[in-house]
């Protein structure tokens, strides 16, 4: 169902509704995900584009890739 979007809330930019249709947790655009680095990490490919995997999901014509960032080592010490 498209249509379905909302602004990000660290930039507000209109986050794309496949990656809402993806991920309705998320609160992030695709780039501030990956600047805070808290978010989880994902890639939005054209299914035509993609290769089908066993850890990708297809969503309509767009295959979503979802992972976890890996929790970065603690600095200083
Ligand atoms: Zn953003």
């Amino acid at each position: 169902m498209p249509g379905k979007t909302r602004p990000c809330e660290r930039c507000k930019t209109m986050i794309p509704p496949e990656r809402i249709e993806a991920v309705p947790e998320t609160r992030l655009c695709v780039q501030c995900s990956q600047t805070v680095g808290g978010e989880f990490e994902l890639r939005v490919t054209p299914e035509n584009l993609a290769k089908t995997g066993s850890l990708k999901k297809n969503y309509g014509s767009w295959t979503i890739e979802k992972r976890r960032k890996r929790p970065r080592p603690e600095a200083g010490n």
